[in-house]
């Protein structure tokens, strides 16, 4: 029987860096993948969204450079083009995986992954034994019970992403990142699209300025968003599909063509051990601070543990931190501090606290928010408006939280995360020269103002 020092079953991001690091800190190392390299997030997830993204914005672009001075003739977009594309940059990043784990002689195992018990691991019948087990098993799309959901055209992200019909109009059921990623992607390609959130906001769990603000963005580009509203069925009629919500006391109804269903996502543990095995919570893996479940040598990190930010960084940073407990060594990562961006237009992204959540650790604050109008670089590219805003603690000034919404947000929050990780002031933040014209420039104005 094949023996390891670790064995990682999900070759997500989680999965997949983890044991690139658990090799390099000299660990015998297999992995366990029963679908393609790079899991979710590179193959379903945070870059095939992000080069559909990209797609679609350089369309609108072309759509209103005429305010640049540019003129074409016409303008138009081949949907199974862009979607050819992004699986090009798909696979070229998935090669890069496979080159990188044949370099660390790591051995690959295609397939699922059982574990029978602490030190076992089932792949196709094979039988391997492990000192140490690292679950990153990541998740799937949740799809509620509402009736007419099995209609055809209902769709998760996993599907949305491999859809080659131009799309004329999209109900979307979930007002949170995936869901406003996706209206960003389809309203730039010029569908018709409405947003049903449950909650009294869309990205209900984030700062409400930013939620508001970007409400208003989505509402100026026709984006229409019903909020506090639960879909109770679906129904087709013809080519179109009728979502009937309830809103307060009233029923109420929109039709489009397809409907897109991004209300959360479910662990992937279905068959993955025996019993009870591994402490499970609402479906999701038990583990303490060092990502450890109840099985002493049994790690488990990303998507499938419980209380988890399900974002690709934060799987990494977890799973790096793992196998450095496993080799003895020093964790690397802060897992309490892990920014988190959305790709919209304008770009969103938070670090740290706002101001409401350090009121609720009784911490008192001060905030400085700098509008990007004043912006050299905001006026020259977009005419969104945006801000910066920048919190403090009042006693001493030193940089707690950050939100952004603003072009390139998911770039300049790197700056404020290193500033707010390393305790720094918000004098000490004013006093770094930025380049001109940028639009980090906004991060010292905002710190200056601070
Ligand atoms: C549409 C969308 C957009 C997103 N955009 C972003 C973004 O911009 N930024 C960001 O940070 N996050 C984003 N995310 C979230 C991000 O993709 C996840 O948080 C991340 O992929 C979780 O990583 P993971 O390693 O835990 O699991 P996953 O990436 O889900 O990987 C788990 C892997 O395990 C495999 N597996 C499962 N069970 C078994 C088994 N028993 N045996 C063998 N293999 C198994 C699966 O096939 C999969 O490949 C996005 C998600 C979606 C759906």
């Amino acid at each position: 029987m094949e023996k390891y020092d670790l064995i990682v079953i999900g070759a997500g991001p989680g999965g997949y860096e983890s044991a690139l690091e658990a090799a390099k800190l000299g660990l015998k190392t297999a992995v366990v993948e029963e679908r393609e390299l790079g899991g979710t997030c590179l193959n379903r997830g945070c870059i095939p969204t992000k080069a559909l993204l990209h797609s679609s914005e350089m369309y609108n672009e072309i759509l209103h450079a005429q305010k640049l001075g540019i003129t074409f003739d016409s303008a138009s977009f081949d949907m199974q083009a862009m979607i050819n594309r992004k699986n090009e940059v798909v696979q070229t990043l998935r090669n890069g995986i496979e080159g990188a784990f044949k370099r660390a002689k790591i051995d690959l195992y295609a397939g699922k992954g059982k574990i029978t018990d602490a030190n076992t691991v089932i792949v196709n019948d094979k039988v391997f034994s492990a000192d140490h087990i690292l679950i990153a098993t990541g998740s799937t799309p949740f799809v509620p019970p509402i009736e007419g959901i099995n209609s055809d055209g209902v769709m998760t992200s996993d599907e949305l992403l491999d859809c080659t019909k131009k799309i004329e109009s999209l109900t979307i059921i979930g007002g949170g990142v995936i869901g406003l990623e996706f209206a960003q992607i389809y309203n730039a390609l010029g569908a018709e699209i409405t947003i049903i959130e449950a909650m009294e906001r869309v990205l209900p769990t984030l700062d409400r300025e930013i939620s508001q603000s970007i409400a208003m963005s989505f509402k100026k580009r026709n984006i229409k968003i019903v909020t506090g509203a639960m879909v109770e069925k679906i129904e087709q009629d013809g080519s179109l599909l009728t979502s009937h919500y309830r809103i307060a006391d009233k029923t109420e109804n929109v039709s489009s063509e397809k409907i897109l269903v991004a209300i959360g996502r479910r662990a992937n543990i279905a068959g993955l051990f025996d019993g009870d095995l591994i402490e499970t919570e609402r479906g999701q893996i038990k583990i303490d601070e060092h990502c450890r479940t109840n099985v002493k040598n049994i790690y488990a990190i990303g998507d499938c543990t419980y209380g988890t930010i399900q974002l690709a960084h934060y799987a990494t940073a977890q799973g790096l931190n793992a196998v450095h407990i496993i080799a003895g060594k020093p964790v690397p990562h802060d897992l309490s501090l892990i920014p988190s961006c959305i790709y919209t237009s304008p770009e969103i992204a938070c670090v740290g606290m706002t101001q409401d959540i350090a009121k609720l650790a009784g911490i008192e604050t001060k905030t400085a928010k700098y509008l990007m109008g004043a912006n050299g670089k905001t006026q020259i590219k977009t005419d969104e408006r945006g801000f910066v805003r920048l919190v403090a603690r009042a006693n001493d000034g030193v940089l707690i939280g950050a939100q952004l919404f603003c072009c390139n947000a998911t770039d300049m929050i790197g700056e404020l995360s290193l500033a707010v990780a390393h305790g720094l002031t918000a004098r000490q933040a004013a006093s770094v020269v930025h380049p001109h014209p940028t639009f980090v420039e906004a991060v010292g104005e905002a710190a200056k103002m601070l």
